[in-house]
Parts: C-alpha cells; structure tokens; sequence
C-alpha cells in the first residue's frame, strides 16, 4: 500500500469537516484539515449563530414595548447600542470558534490553516505550494453567496459581510426571498432601519407551507417591511453621498443605504481541482455523491452544503458522522434525509417537518388538515395583534401526521420537540391522547380541530 501522509484530508472546517475530522481521528485515523478561513465554518462565523444572536437582539425592540403592558415603566426612546450586540456576537463566536479548535487539537486533528485545492485522487496542494497525500479526501468546502451579475452589484454586500457592519443602514434593500432574506429583513426592520425586499417572483420562502408563508408575509407587511415582487435587478449605482440607487424591473427605483444580497448560495467548488479526480460537479456547482458521501472518484467523498443536498447544519454534522463511522469506525452508517426539521427564524419565527399541504395533496391526493389559528396569551395582553397559525397535515386513511408548519413565538423549539412524534409516524390520535400542558402554545398541537 502507498505511504500516504495522512489516512483522510478534510478540506474545509465547517459544520461537516469539522465532525468528519473528529469522529475519523477518534476511530485511530491520521486526520488533517485545511480552513481557508476560520474554523467553525459558516454556521459558527457567519451564519446560523451570528444570526441568531441578532435575530434574539432585534427581538428585544418588541419585548420592550411589549414590557409596558405588563407594568414595566420603559423608556419612550430605548437607545440600542449596535456596537455593544456586534462585540458581544463576535465574541462569542471566537469563544466557539476556539472551542472547535481545541476539540480537533485535542483529538489530535493536524489544522492547516490554509486554502487546499485537489490535485489528484489522493493529493492536494496547500496555498504554500506544498503538496500532500492522503488515502481519502474529503471535500467540506461548503456554499458562498451568490451574487447577481447586474450592474454595480459590487455595491451590494451579503451575510458574509452583514457581521461587520459599522453602523445599522437607515434604509436597506434585501435582494431574495428565501429564509436568509426574511430573516435579515425581520433583523434590520427590528433595529429600525427601513427595510424593502425585492423578489424576482411573488413568492416568499417557496418549499415552506403556502398558510406560514402567507401569515409571515401579512405580519411582516403590518410591522412596516416593504415587499416588492416581479423586481428583477437592473443595476446599483453609487451616489456621491454613498447612497445606492437600485434600478429593477416593474418597479420604480429606489434610494437606500445598503443593499444585502440574499440571492441563493452556490457551491464552493470554482478552482477547487475537482477536474484533477475526474470529478465533474453538477449544473449547480455541486459534487454528486452517493448515499455514502462517496464522489465519482473512489478515494474522494463530499458532505455537506457542497453537495447541494440539504443545505442546513444538522445535515452536514449527520453526513460527517455517517462518513467517518462508514468508512473508518467500522459501522455503515447512512443519513436518512426524511422529516428534517427546519425554521426561519422571522419575527415572529415559522418552522416545520415533513409535508406541506401542497406536497401531501400532490402525493396522496386527499388529506386531512387541522387547523389551530390563536393569538398567544402574552400578545392578547400586550395588545399584539399577531396570530400563531399551526397546521397537521394527516395521511387521510391513516391519520398519520405527514407534516406539521407554525409561526408563532417560539415556533422552531416547539417544532423540534413534535418533530420526533411526526418523524415516528404517530397519528393524530397519539397527539390528541396525550392531555394538553396548560397555559402554553403548544398545547394547540394536541387540541387542533
Ligand atoms: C446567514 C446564514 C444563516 C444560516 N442559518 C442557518 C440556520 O439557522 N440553521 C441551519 O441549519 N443552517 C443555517 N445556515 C446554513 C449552514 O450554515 C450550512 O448549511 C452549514 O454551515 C454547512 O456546513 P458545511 O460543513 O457544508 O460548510 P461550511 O460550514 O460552509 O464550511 C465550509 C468551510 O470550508 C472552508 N473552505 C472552502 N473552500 C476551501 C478550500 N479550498 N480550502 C480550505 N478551506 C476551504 C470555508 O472557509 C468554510 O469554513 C445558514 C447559513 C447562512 C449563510
């Protein structure tokens, strides 16, 4: 057998190489891993974290009106402070960012901090020049925004940079509607900034349910965030001033201070010497792969966002996971992609499992819907006209739940903990068996009607 210098080279630690890395060292593999950028990848540095934490900071804008009808003598003008959220985020995604760090070290994962690019099926050159060997490579790239190629979008800036602002825009145009879109929108629109969001279509977070979809958009109108549809990009030009002028189609052209880009995210592959493996990546840019993460090219597998399968974190961890036990800890793991859980995390948040109505009535053709559309007791006493919706989707024979969508506060922790119902196959039956905890907003899920 070739003298390689590692067993398994892992480019790219993000949610999925960093696991991949861990779990092979653990099972006795030679691990090494190249980060091109910091270790933690998007989710840690620039994504599901960061954004969270601000997603939590730009809640407190409602919190805090809402305090004064339950007896809370606030202030008219409740100064918010963005550099004071933004140092506290950043830190605590370094305190993380170390915390991963430290776990590969001490697993004894060799971090090379440095861009890699394959240069053949068991080799890769590192940005020094440096060529290394390994049995099996693992590509962990991940996903970059996409930009449009309209006119002045070098104006524009994306969630790659919407970490680092200096100051919070008076006026921003978000580009997108998707979850990245809708939940920038909520966060500047919280800070106060005046927020327009374009979209080349007239639908917003298309795969989620048509009912959640359309009670964000309607809440989302009522809270002040402007929506405009059919606008396709024409061009960004740069007034002297620095404000941006954003041409787009259908529409007239509006003045602002920023404009995010939340266009889609493309797969990490341009330049990454995929060709050198005989691995030719898919119309999107991604690496196709088998069931077991294993590319086209035997000694090179692929997990995570750059296969383009299900671009969330949990995914990437689980297809990292099932590698290294598959291949190095000897018990064939393969990642079962029904009933994944997802959210937005809007203001107020929407999440859900399995099928929406549409997906269910197009595989089943009749099925049964339930129904709860309340208003949350907090928001009846704070005088928020604001109304959760919660919908089951059941097989009609069956009475098997096929899909659960909410909005409302607290959606995603809600849905979590109900996803396991939906992904064991329980019936409507089981939710209704089990007696409602009181008062709460999930008890809806076992009274819907
Ligand atoms: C704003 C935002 C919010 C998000 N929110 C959520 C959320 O709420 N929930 C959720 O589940 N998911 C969320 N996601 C998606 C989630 O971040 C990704 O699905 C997840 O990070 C994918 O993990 P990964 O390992 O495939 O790639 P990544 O985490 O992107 O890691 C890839 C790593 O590879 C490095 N790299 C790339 N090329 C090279 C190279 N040639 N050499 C060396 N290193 C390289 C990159 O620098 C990066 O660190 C969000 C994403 C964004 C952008």
């Amino acid at each position: 057998m070739p003298d390689y210098d590692y067993d398994l080279f892992v480019i790219g630690a993000g949610s999925g190489g960093t696991r991949a890395a861990r779990v092979a060292a653990a099972h006795g593999a030679r691990v090494a891993v190249a980060e091109e950028y910091r270790v933690g990848g998007t989710c840690v540095i620039r994504g599901c974290v960061p954004k969270k934490l601000l997603v939590y900071g730009a809640h407190f804008a409602e919190d805090l009106k809402d305090a004064r009808r339950f007896g809370w003598k606030v202030p008219d003008l409740c100064e918010f402070d963005w550099s004071c959220l933004q140092a506290n985020v950043l830190s605590e995604v370094d305190r993380i960012n170390a915390a991963y760090t430290s776990t590969l070290e001490s697993h004894g994962v060799e971090i090379i901090n440095t861009r890699a690019v394959v240069t053949g099926p068991n080799s890769v050159r590192l940005a020094d020049g440096r060529e290394v060997t390994a049995e099996r490579i693992l590509i962990a790239v991940g996903a970059r925004p996409a930009i449009p190629g309209c006119e002045g979008a070098e104006h524009g800036i994306t969630s790659n940079e919407v970490f680092h602002l200096n100051a919070i825009p008076k006026r921003i145009l978000i580009a997108g509607a998707g979850y990245i879109a809708n939940e920038f929108a909520g966060i500047f629109n919280e800070f106060g900034s005046k927020v327009t969001l374009i979209n080349r279509s007239d639908v917003i977070l298309r795969g989620y349910d048509e009912s959640m979809r359309d009670r964000l958009l309607q809440i989302s109108m009522t809270k002040g965030i402007d929506f405009r549809f059919h606008a396709e990009f024409e061009g960004i030009e740069k007034g002297e001033d620095g404000c941006l002028t954003v041409r787009m189609s259908n529409h007239e052209p509006i003045t602002v201070d920023m404009v995010l880009f939340a266009t889609g995210r493309v797969p990490n592959t341009e330049g990454l010497g995929l060709e050198s493996a005989g691995i030719e990546v898919d119309d999107k840019g991604a690496v196709p792969v088998d069931a077991d993460s294993r590319s086209t090219c035997p000694s090179i597998y692929a997990v995570g966002d750059v296969t383009n399968r299900v671009q969330l974190t949990p995914v990437a961890i689980r297809e990292g996971q099932a590698f290294a036990d598959t291949v190095y800890g000897g018990k064939p793991t393969r990642v079962d992609y029904d009933c994944i859980p997802s959210a937005v995390f809007s203001h107020p948040p929407m999440a859900g499992v399995g099928l929406t109505e549409a997906q269910a009535k197009q595989k089943y053709g009749t099925v049964k819907v339930y129904l709860s559309d309340f208003r949350a007791m907090k928001n009846v006493l704070a005088n928020r006209n604001e109304r959760c919706l919660y919908k089951m989707v059941c097989e009609a024979e069956t009475d098997v739940v096929i899909g659960l969508h909410m909005i409302g506060p607290d959606a995603p922790e809600i849905l979590q903990a109900a996803a396991i119902a939906v992904k064991a196959r329980l019936t409507k039956v089981a939710f209704d068996d089990t007696i409602a905890l009181h008062p709460s907003m999930a008890e809806e899920l076992v009274l819907m009607k």
